[in-house]
């Protein structure tokens, strides 16, 4: 979630691919992934924290990177 310059608005955009996702009232309605990394004391960005959205589309084809496929848990299994 940034605010775009032009327009003064809150807007989500990809930071991935660049693409502004669909979004009404401030709630973004699509999937996104939003990451925000704390770095901590022992990583080399001491203090920083590193905010990032990713749309489902980069998303899955970042996943296809990974060495280790994650773990999907449906959320009925939480409950
Ligand atoms: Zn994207």
């Amino acid at each position: 979630m940034r605010i775009n310059e032009n327009t003064k608005k809150m807007e989500v955009v990809c930071n991935c691919c660049g693409r502004k996702l669909t979004a009404s009232k401030g709630v973004v309605k699509e999937g996104v992934l939003s990451i925000n990394a704390d770095w901590g004391y022992f990583s080399k960005k001491d203090g920083e924290i590193h905010k990032i959205d990713i749309c489902e589309e980069c998303y899955d084809k970042w996943k296809l990177s990974f060495k280790i496929p994650i773990d999907i848990v449906s959320k009925n299994e939480m409950l």
